[in-house]
């Protein structure tokens, strides 16, 4: 009953992955055919599941994006590593109830082999408690979660039990270049947009400490700080150490987003750029990004279990305690949820140290390359390029939006725009693992055609 659509299914699979190198790297105008392909009648009675998928991959393929390819540098976008995206499949054959031990032994036990192996490959505390959620947005509800059970008790607040009515006020300070997800966090916590005390950045994207400190010392009270490891624009790192020292004396929880950016720690040329990051109390990041694992994938860690546990994990009746088992409900604001560990289980085994090492290192490097040729193209490049991301522009805005444009008209390569220091950017940001040197001359040719 199975085996055939299934089968077809993973040719379809494959023809897909074969093809992402010869078509566009992003589909033109599609939308009527999409529609036209795909908004059929709801059928009365049911189709035969073999024409099903196969009209489905037929009717989306004009509208695929192939970020699995070598040459999408879109926002900050990860392909998928072969194993991940095969354990991806096995994660949908098992549809196993992912919530305990109980509702799957398996994977309580892959999930707490993952926890182990990313806070040894990140070297983050080994004790720290670790939650698989969606991605990096719901890492940090997961772990701002703990932040505000941990600062309310400590000044007498019982959080989980009186929620926010009447509480003291947490204060909450982030950089000017904070990821959007963290506000969305906050409000989602019952901090609104307006409890976010702003500190200023330095012209790379850089929280300044000392604008921090200044911050700090007007505030008393519960407090949390958001510091990053990899702005999504320039790639660049708060300076950690000096903010943990900042954050330690005032008592703060200090909280890192580190969608990306935390996988420098996983190469050793990189580390430097972490220094500090291991002395936070929570850390925020995806593995759907640079680990290049299938969507949807993110990781709270928080380096202290009890408030993370208090934040997260909820009692029924009919739920069977499990004491020294992985239950991945007491860590994640989910209920039933999906098996998403098994896939970052794949990608870390089959990559190993050496391979997370060099797969950030190949993306760091063809950063690197890339600049250095946009910028015998006459481009200007706008930030230091220690990490993945290259922000570029042209003389003019009007001209950036012009090659930006061409560039993504053309079919071969795709990048997204951006504003940096109120001027228009176009930025490239190399996040897969698929990505040859030869990606990167294709990538400067389609920008040498677009500058002409
Ligand atoms: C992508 C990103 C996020 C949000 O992550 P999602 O996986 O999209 O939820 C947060 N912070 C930074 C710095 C990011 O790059």
């Amino acid at each position: 009953m199975h085996e055939e659509v299934l089968r077809r299914a993973a040719e379809l699979s494959i023809d897909f992955l074969s093809s992402v190198d010869d078509a566009r790297v992003v589909p033109g105008d599609v939308l009527a055919d999409l529609r036209s392909a795909l908004d059929l009648p709801l059928p009365q009675q049911g189709v035969d599941p073999v024409t099903v998928v196969e009209d489905l991959a037929r009717g989306a393929d004009p509208g695929l994006v192939r970020s699995q390819g070598g040459r999408y540098f879109g926002f900050v976008t990860g392909g998928a590593v072969p194993a991940s995206v095969a354990a991806d499949w096995l994660t949908s054959a098992w549809d196993q109830n992912s919530f305990s031990y109980v509702s799957s032994p398996a994977v309580s036990v892959i999930e707490e082999v993952v926890a182990k192996w990313l806070l040894e490959i990140l070297d983050l505390p080994p004790q720290s408690s670790v939650a698989l959620v969606t991605g990096c947005q719901m890492a940090h509800v997961t772990a701002l979660a703990a932040a505000r059970e941990h600062v309310l008790n400590s000044v007498g607040w019982d959080v989980a039990a009186d929620g926010l009515y009447g509480s003291p006020r947490v204060n909450v300070v982030g950089g000017a270049m904070r990821h959007a997800t963290v506000d969305r966090a906050f409000r989602l916590l019952g901090m609104g947009d307006s409890a976010v005390k702003q500190v200023p950045t330095d012209s790379s994207g850089r929280m300044l400490a000392v604008a921090l400190a200044e911050v700090l010392d007007d505030l008393s009270g519960p407090t949390i700080v958001v510091a990053q490891a990899g702005e999504v624009n320039t790639g660049s790192f708060d300076p950690l150490d000096e903010i943990a020292d900042l954050a330690e004396t005032a008592g703060a929880w200090l909280h890192i987003d580190g969608a990306f950016g935390l996988w420098a720690r996983a190469e050793p040329s990189l580390r430097h750029l972490t220094v500090g990051v291991e002395r936070a109390d929570s850390w925020a990041f995806d593995a759907h990004k640079w680990l290049n694992v299938p969507y949807d994938s993110g990781v709270a860690v928080v380096a202290d279990k009890e408030p993370h546990r208090v934040a997260m994990a909820y009692a029924g009746a009919y739920l069977v305690p499990s004491q020294d088992r992985r239950d991945a409900s007491d860590w994640t604001p989910d209920a039933s949820r999906r098996g998403r560990g098994i896939a970052i289980y794949a990608a870390l085994r089959s990559l190993g140290r050496d391979g997370v090492a060099d797969l950030v290192a190949r993306c760091c490097a063809h950063a690197r390359s890339i600049a250095t040729g946009l910028e015998d193209l006459g481009l200007e490049i706008l930030n230091e390029i220690t990490l993945n991301q290259v922000l570029v522009r042209a003389s003019t805005d009007e001209e950036t939006i012009r090659m930006l444009t061409d560039i993504q008209d053309g079919g071969e390569v795709w990048m997204s725009g951006t504003s940096w220091q109120e001027r228009k950017a176009i930025r490239i940001s190399i996040s897969g693992w698929s990505t040859t040197a030869e990606d990167v001359k294709r990538t400067l040719d389609a920008f040498s055609q677009a500058s002409r």
